[in-house]
């Protein structure tokens, strides 16, 4: 996709006059704007403006109105990204360059990947070919909705099923890149990566497949669990699991519950634990921390398997958590549980009984590395303060370390200033407390009406049809007319939204707006018409104001109207009685 930013600088460069003289339309200036006869429509006396410092033109007869590119649009019937392309030539922007290398590479392993999900998907569900997997999912309690929420699939035991369907779409260098396939040690060709395996696809928050992984079940080649590798679209630092699936329960709830496999993540949300995710490596990174509160996952719930393993585990994950002044508890399963097959034993509000009554994380920690508190001999002590040690070097100076070492210093019977000063380490004044937003979040989010005639045309794509005003040509904000393009050329509702910018994303996330979309086909087409409407009629007012400020300006009032004057209360009267025919028309 073009860059948001690449289409704003080709509006910018464009001279929307020359342009339109290019094009056949005759303008002469008059006042801050130019005039000239609509291209159109037939008129004889000219009502199409065009304002080149706002980069915006408007009929005031036929009412087209827009940019640069919704003027060619309308003019050729091109689509708003061919209209980008050709204006980029004339405006001397290099989108080749704009496009970085990576790009082309990345919208193959994309394609790669949707075709091995679709491939793994069709493997599961039939009838012969996935029963063994699908019984195996059975047995560990996962139903059939939630297996085709998380679009779990299966790999036969076979060498080059999914290589050959890539290789005669042209995508086998993507998928080797991916992960997906690798070249045989003799002789030419490619091999599947995944064999006999049950596919577990990893997602982006948005819902677009970008890795998979595989659980072994038939044959007994490699690992337990496989992961594709990381690649162009896959950073497991920055993703986690089942996040697609838990979004709006995290939204709702302001909390995460993080455990540490996918297994455990399905089960969770099997047993209603809709908020739970699960990493995709042993590290919890700031990379995690920054999407954790990106989803407005304020607290962190951390759900780890009742052995050593996972005590040592939820250990290694405070040191990243305290350090981003991230908020977390530990829900400590009984002894030899795991989070998956637990809750499936004790029912959903066994489980979030334990989560709600779990203790923080430095509550929890210090309970565990130091049982007996203050009483405790010296040698426990000692050996508690160098679990703490790593922990504690990573506290950001300011009141959280204070606080911690407080705690920690009633824990031990010892002064805070001692323990500090024994745990030095060098404190991790260089970790941000706040996790820094991505780039593109200071981007100026969309106004409300265009945000929601792109939540329509997100839902429903056909809702672009029904657009009777043309409100499309008049959406400013360039990310959704971007969002808006990749939909029509038939791009996924999930790759339309991935490649989205922060701002168009979290706008259209939210959840009132979501909430605010009638679920019934009819009803959202109705709400539609009352969303064109709307934008329809805030490009009325803009003119409405515009024309006031020129009539205030040209001090035409009394009985020497200038015909520039008259002619600008004419078509004032006109927008007026047609804002009253747009208000009076019921959608
Ligand atoms: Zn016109």
């Amino acid at each position: 996709m073009i860059p948001d930013s690449k289409i704003d600088e080709i509006r910018e460069r464009i001279d929307l006059v020359a342009l339109m003289g290019r094009h056949g339309v005759e303008l002469k200036k008059s006042g801050r704007s130019f005039k000239g006869c609509c291209p159109f429509h037939q008129e004889k006396t000219p009502s199409f403006h065009v304002w080149p410092e706002e980069r915006r033109f408007k009929c005031f007869g036929c009412q087209a109105g827009g940019d640069a590119f919704s003027f060619l649009q309308r003019l050729f019937g091109k689509s708003f990204l061919d209209t980008v392309r050709d204006l980029a030539k004339d405006a001397g922007v290099d989108l080749d360059e704009a496009i970085d290398p990576g790009l082309k590479e990345k919208a193959q392993i994309k394609d790669a990947t949707d075709v091995a999900a679709e491939h793994f998907k069709s493997r599961l569900w039939d009838a012969v070919v996935g029963k063994r997997a699908r019984e195996y999912l059975l047995s560990r309690g996962v139903t059939e909705d939630v297996a085709r929420a998380f679009g779990l699939g299966w790999a036969p035991l076979a060498w080059t099923e999914l290589a050959d369907k890539l290789r005669e779409r042209g995508l086998i260098a993507a998928a080797e890149k991916a992960g997906l396939v690798s070249p045989r040690k003799t002789g030419d060709g490619h091999y599947d990566m995944f064999r006999g395996r049950l596919i577990i696809p990893i997602r982006s928050p948005e819902g677009r497949t970008i890795a998979f992984g595989g659980r072994l079940l038939e044959g007994d080649d490699g690992p337990k669990y496989l992961n594709s590798r990381e690649s162009k679209l896959y950073n497991k630092s920055e993703t986690l699991y089942g996040l697609d699936q838990a979004r709006d329960e995290v939204r709702k709830k302001k909390s995460v519950v993080l455990c540490e496999g996918y297994f455990d993540c399905i089960g969770l949300h099997q047993a209603g634990v809709k908020n739970a995710v699960a990493l995709c490596s042993t590290a919890l990174t700031p990379g995690h921390m920054t999407v954790l509160a990106r989803a407005e996952g304020k607290e962190l719930v951390l759900l780890l398997d009742g052995d050593d393993a996972g005590r040592k585990a939820v250990e290694r994950l405070a040191a990243p958590i305290l350090a981003a002044g991230g908020k977390a508890r530990v829900a400590a399963l009984p002894d030899g549980e795991d989070p998956d097959t637990w809750a499936r034993k004790v029912g959903p509000e066994a489980v979030h009984k334990l989560i709600e009554t779990a203790p923080t994380l430095t509550q929890w920690l210090f309970a565990t590395v130091l049982p007996q508190g203050p009483t405790s001999s010296f040698e426990a002590k000692m050996d508690a303060l160098e679990r703490i040690r790593p922990i504690a070097a990573g506290l950001p100076v300011g009141l959280m370390r204070s606080a911690f070492f407080g705690a920690l210093s009633g824990l031990m019977g010892l002064p805070a200033a001692e323990l500090e000063s024994t745990l030095k380490g060098k404190p991790g004044a260089t970790v941000k407390a706040v996790p820094k937003p991505a780039p593109g979040l200071e981007e100026k989010p969309p106004e409300q009406w265009e945000a929601l005639f792109a939540a329509g045309v997100l839902r429903d794509v056909r809702l672009l049809g029904k657009d009777q005003w043309r409100a499309a040509d008049e959406l400013k904000h360039t990310g959704l007319r971007n969002l808006i393009a990749a939909l029509a050329t038939g791009h996924s509702r999930e790759d339309a939204l991935y490649e989205a910018s922060e701002a168009v994303k979290r706008t259209l996330e939210e959840q009132a707006l979501q909430k605010s979309l009638p679920e019934d086909d009819q009803a959202l087409e109705q709400w539609f018409l009352v969303v064109c409407r709307r934008l329809k009629l805030r490009g009325l007012e803009e003119q409405l104001t515009r024309i006031a400020r020129e009539l205030a300006q040209s001090g035409g009032s009394g009985s020497d109207l200038t015909d520039e004057a008259r002619e600008m209360l004419s078509q004032q009267a006109q927008l007026l009685a047609l804002k009253r025919q747009i208000q009076a028309q019921k959608p």
